[in-house]
């Protein structure tokens, strides 16, 4: 048996039913019974002995530093850990994304409805119920999430050894070395950015055949994990070596915080390298999709779109569509000025609402869906600037794509704010986000037709379980509208 083992928890451990996008549900509260929601939403990548056949890429990337370091190392299936330990290993690494459910996502949907989400529920059965405690076994937890257990009571209470936060290329060696020696731990770590080259190229097959080509943004909004690294694009050769693993899983997510920026040396799209990317990306013959785009860029360079969707083959019966996650944040641009200028480069931040109209124009013009998501209660916002993004919502009624409304979460520069919560929603609140329920109820039936064209099954129980929730709902929409809560408490369930 291995010295080294890693794992993630579960909702990282999935594939969604082959959409990565759909992961978001591990974000929602307990509302289906979890049998039911990892039978049907969440199902386990496979495993053989214990050793998962695909994991996340943050932990592929793990492994792939320890592999080249000499480490005797494999990823673990969480629900199989006992296959894969034994009183040879020394260490267990775990990857989490939101092991608490305070994430923007989690915070926001939890705090509507009174109930935990099942992020944190999996990562807590994996962390008290899965996990072997020895004394000389060392736990290590790393991921976008790990900062919710960077707290001494949290640690103790779950018997975590070691918390890395941000990049953990750089640091996992030499952490993993003293575990493996028996010697103690420092508590927190902070790792990352790490230098290109030492980014190395998976060795094993990613959960959606998720390949990261750049990391890092840049752009430095205040309340981004990201910002505080600089943007890094991978060489095409590492890139080509990461889709050859992962011809297995049979498609492709293009991975980078925007895509259209792969490459780039200044704030502008540049066109020759993303392309060059793309021809990679074609010639696999798999079917790909990109995970995060930015509005800016597509308006920096709406040519960029136009040769991808070509290329791709976007607008066919085979891809009707491209869905991409996108941020919004806000139609205020005063709020834009205080906590995210970059994001609106090279435009100014009073041009804002017309670059996300504009952009919306231009990816609707090529099948492109945005889903995109705003941020509630950004420190110093007044009413005006929900409002303004409320004006923004209604202006993207005719385009087809999503938009989410998420809860403030302090993070990075802005770690020292509070959360925002349902009990923090005022009147604009509730209109702005009747506003965003209504546009998406407006799209979803049409976005499940597309997504399911090859069943009909399929279809007919996303019509049917939609029209049931809009009907539902109705009535609470209506209040939201006028701008009062729909809970009986006047906040939240
Ligand atoms: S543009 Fe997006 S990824 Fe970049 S810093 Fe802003 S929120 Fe983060």
């Amino acid at each position: 048996m291995p010295e080294v083992v890693l794992t993630a928890d579960r909702n990282l451990m999935s594939d969604y039913g082959g959409s990565v996008f759909v992961g978001f549900a591990a974000c929602a509260p307990k509302l289906l019974p979890d049998p039911l929601f990892r039978l049907f939403l969440c199902p386990p990548v496979p495993h053989r002995k214990g050793v998962a056949l695909f994991a996340p890429s943050g932990t592929r990337k793990i492994e792939a530093v320890l592999l080249e370091e000499g480490f005797d190392v494999v990823v673990g299936h969480p629900e199989h850990l006992e296959e894969v330990v034994d009183e040879r290993t020394r260490a267990i690494g775990i990857t989490t994304n939101d092991p608490l459910g305070l994430g923007p996502a989690s915070s926001t949907f939890s705090s509507l409805v009174g109930r935990e989400t099942y992020s944190a529920i999996h990562f807590r059965e994996l962390i008290t119920q899965r996990i072997f405690r020895r004394k000389d076994l060392k736990v290590i937890v790393g991921g976008q999430g790990a900062w919710q257990l960077a707290e001494s009571r949290v640690m103790a209470k779950y018997g975590i050894d070691c918390v890395v936060l941000g990049e953990g290329e750089t640091v996992a060696p030499e952490l993993f070395r003293k575990a493996v020696r028996g010697e103690p731990l420092p508590p927190i770590v902070q790792g990352g950015p790490t230098p290109l080259e030492k980014i190395p190229a998976i060795k094993n097959p990613t959960v959606d055949g998720i390949v990261e080509v750049a990391r890092g943004c840049g752009r430095g909004c205040k309340f981004c994990v990201p910002t505080q690294r600089y943007l890094r694009s991978l060489p095409l050769e590492k890139i080509r070596e990461e889709m050859r693993v992962n011809a297995v899983v049979g498609h492709l997510v293009i991975h980078a915080e925007d895509v259209l920026r792969y490459g780039a040396n200044g704030i502008l799209p540049e066109e020759e390298k993303v392309m060059a990317l793309f021809q990679e990306v074609a010639k696999t013959g798999m079917d790909a999709s990109v995970s995060h785009v930015a509005f800016a860029s597509v308006v920096s360079a709406p040519s960029l779109v136009q040769k991808i969707t070509e290329l791709l083959g976007i607008g066919t019966k085979q891809k009707p569509f491209f869905g991409v996650q996108m941020g919004i944040e806000t139609g205020s641009p005063s709020l834009i000025e205080k906590h995210m200028r970059g994001k609106t480069l090279p435009f100014k931040p009073e041009e804002w609402p017309e670059v996300v109209v504009k952009a919306h124009q231009i990816l609707a013009d090529h099948h492109w869906v945005p889903c995109s998501t705003l941020v509630m209660g950004l420190p110093g916002e007044t009413p005006e600037d929900v409002e303004r993004t409320r004006e923004l919502v209604e202006r993207l009624k005719e385009f087809k794509s999503l938009i989410v409304p998420l809860f403030f979460v302090p993070l990075s520069f802005l770690s020292g704010e509070r959360f925002f919560t349902a009990k923090d929603m005022r009147e604009e609140h509730w209109k702005l986000y009747a506003a965003c329920l209504r546009h998406d109820f407006k799209w979803i039936k049409e976005l499940a037709r597309d997504h399911f064209k090859d069943s009909r099954i399929k279809r007919m129980m996303v019509g049917i379980l939609t029209n049931f929730i809009r009907k539902r709902l109705e009535p609470y929409l209506k209040l939201m509208e006028e701008g009062k809560s729909p809970f009986r408490d006047g906040s939240s369930a």
